[in-house]
């Protein structure tokens, strides 16, 4: 039943109550006041029948008592009249006329009582009121006394004065009036229902086209145009809506298109967008706390740890193995796995390519077709293989395994899920990756531990790679000891050494973690200052240059060597757009230092660099 229904039924159901107790309590309060007016009437009857009796009785014409009779029930409407003597009368003046007698049990009781009865009798052709009254001996106080011709006691009843009115007429006048009351109060009824439909019906339409754009909305669908004919309130609360759901539509699509970029659409499904979104949010928020967790590990294996955890505790994977693949020499590496061992044959750890996954480089799931990878023949398992490529060198296998059906199926949901904390995992696994490489002692200068050229031409364009990923900027100083071939000619190559050893130990006072500093060449250095802004750069490159300049070397000759540096300085990216290129201008900018004078900070100019010597 629609909302309007119920409202028009519950107010006719209202009216037809009000209604029915009013035409209850009229036609109570009718019958009261047509059975009262009769008792009324009767009495005034009574009255005129008993003091015309008496006249009738002083004046000696008794005779003529019943044409006195006749006349007062025909000129009061009365519709029978009759008198019946009491017993002492009848003693004392006999039995009367025929029409006389006792006529039935209510006459009886009143002589008897001498107290007046009242009754209304009702069949379905008419109504009547019969009333009968004592006619008692009057009191002395009257002009008339009753006791000088009679026999009895003052009060006693000298007889009965019976009445029959006919009041039909007022029960069918009083049936009119509520057949009146009734055509009224249901003309009344329409016209509220009439008027109740004119007014609430545009409201109950908006409300069912509110319905009806809330329910789109529900599953994401903010295009529903409201509309309604109603003006004030309703046409602001309608014009409101329309102005949300448009915001809403065009926030939602922007949400939903950057979602996507981060997400690919389609891994979440929901018949929901906005639960998707919900879902995509959590999701990126969880992975990001991921991210955020495994930057500060310090080691690939820790890293690793975390896929595991993540495996166990968020995806619930019950049995898998965890691989880590050599792509040269296609060999593979068993980092963990929750069994005994992996349902793998024992050759595909020395030949992954043995692994459908890893050589086809895509999810292998054994419920897509009977015996799908070779390496697993054990046709009770059932398994997920994700491979993972991290870099050129390096891959992931997640090898999850089930022998229930339901588990497999909830595998299969979470495969792009788990994918993207690998992609997460992937730029910090190549970092770990290169930081153990670079732990490697052949990258280093064996006199001053420092980063050798080796390292420079082996990694640097790697470290940059991850750098221009993220936007880093590097300072790239070019240091070089002034007149240093005279230390050596002078004081020998020792000397010379030891100048190379101190100045290298002030480089590393003054760099961070994160800055490089390489020994280019003989005592030609290379600092690479991560993400230092110009201020930054200067101060650092003046704090080399003063601390050198006040080191002091005994010689032996009683006077301290004092040597200076020139330091030449370039930008990555903003004065040349690859590494190299800004090496090459430092290194130009070192020999302008050179050339004007030395023990200098020149920074690179445009201008210094003559054409043709390009790259
Ligand atoms: P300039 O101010 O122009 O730089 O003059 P310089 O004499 O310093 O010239 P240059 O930079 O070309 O000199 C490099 C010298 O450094 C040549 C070489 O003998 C010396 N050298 C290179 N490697 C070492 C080393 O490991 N130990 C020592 N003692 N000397 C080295
Ligand atoms: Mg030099
Ligand atoms: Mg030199």
């Amino acid at each position: 039943m629609t909302t309007k229904s119920k409202l028009l039924l519950i107010v006719t159901l209202m009216l037809i109550g009000l209604t029915a107790a009013t035409i209850v309590n009229t036609s109570l309060n009718f019958r009261e006041y047509s059975i009262n007016s009769a008792v009324d009437k009767s009495q005034m009857a009574a009255n005129i029948v008993k003091d015309g009796l008496t006249a009738h009785m002083v004046n000696g014409i008794m005779d003529k008592r019943q044409y006195f009779l006749d006349k007062i029930a025909t000129s009061n409407n009365i519709k029978s009249l009759w008198i019946a003597r009491g017993e002492n009368v009848i003693s004392q003046y006999g039995e009367g006329l025929n029409t006389e007698s006792v006529r039935d049990a209510i006459d009886k009781e009143v002589l008897k009582t001498g107290e007046s009865i009242q009754r209304v009798v009702e069949n379905s052709k008419e109504t009547t009121l019969r009333v009968t009254i004592p006619y008692k001996a009057s009191t002395p106080v009257d002009n008339t006394n009753c006791i000088s011709c009679h026999n009895v006691n003052r009060g006693d009843t000298l007889g009965i004065i019976s009445m029959e009115f006919d009041i039909s007429e007022m029960r069918s006048s009083g049936m009119m009036t509520i057949l009146k009351i009734l055509g009224i109060n249901i003309l009344f009824i329409v016209i509220v229902l009439m008027l109740i439909n004119y007014f609430v019906t545009p409201y109950m339409n908006l409300f069912s086209n509110m319905q009806e754009g809330i329910k789109k909305a529900y599953s994401g669908d903010f295009t529903h145009e409201f509309a309604s004919k109603v003006g004030g309130d309703a046409k602001n609360v309608v014009e409101q809506m329309n102005s949300l759901f448009r915001k809403m539509q065009e926030t939602f699509g922007n949400i939903k298109y950057n979602l996507a970029t981060f997400i690919p659409q389609g891994s979440v499904s929901s018949s929901d967008p906005l639960h998707e979104a919900k879902t995509i949010i959590s999701e990126l928020s969880d992975i990001y706390k991921f991210k955020k967790t495994i930057e500060l590990d310090g080691s690939k294996d820790e890293v690793y740890g975390r896929i595991i955890d993540i495996l166990k505790l968020k995806y619930h994977v019950g049995h898998f193995a965890f691989f880590e693949v050599n792509n040269v020499t296609a060999e593979r590496k068993l980092i963990y796995t929750t069994e005994e061992k992996t349902m793998c044959f024992e050759k595909t750890n020395k030949n992954a390519l043995n692994c459908r996954a890893f050589r086809t480089s895509s999810v292998t799931i054994s419920t897509e077709f009977p015996n799908l990878c070779k390496a697993c023949l054990d046709t009770d398992i059932n398994y997920v293989c994700i491979p993972f490529t991290i870099n050129h060198d390096i891959s992931l296998t997640v090898s999850m395994t089930s022998d229930k059906i339901e588990e497999v199926d909830l595998m299969k949901k979470n495969i792009s899920s788990i994918k993207h904390y690998l992609e997460a995992a992937k730029p910090v696994i190549e970092s770990q990756i290169l930081m153990e490489k670079l732990k490697d002692t052949s990258l280093r200068d064996g006199m001053t531990g420092l980063y050798n050229r080796r390292f420079l031409d082996e990694f640097i364009d790697k470290i940059l790679s991850q750098a221009s990923r993220s936007n880093d900027t590097y300072a790239v100083l070019m240091l070089d000891v002034d007149f240093f071939k005279m230390v050596n000619d002078t004081y020998g190559h020792d000397v010379g050494d030891k100048v190379i050893v101190a100045l290298s130990k002030i480089l590393k006072n003054s760099i961070r973690e994160s800055d490089l500093a390489i020994r280019y060449g003989g005592e030609e250095f290379l600092i690479m200052l991560h993400n230092a802004n110009d201020e930054g750069m200067r101060s650092v490159a003046a704090k080399i240059h003063s601390e050198f300049a006040k080191l002091s070397f005994d010689v032996g000759t009683g006077e301290p060597l004092r040597k200076t540096i020139s330091i030449g300085i370039a930008k990555f990216p903003m004065d040349g757009d690859t590494i190299w290129k800004c090496i090459k201008y430092a290194d130009t900018a070192l020999y302008e230092a050179k050339n004007t004078g030395r023990n200098k900070i020149v920074e690179f100019k445009a201008d210094m660099f003559k054409s043709g010597e390009d790259f």
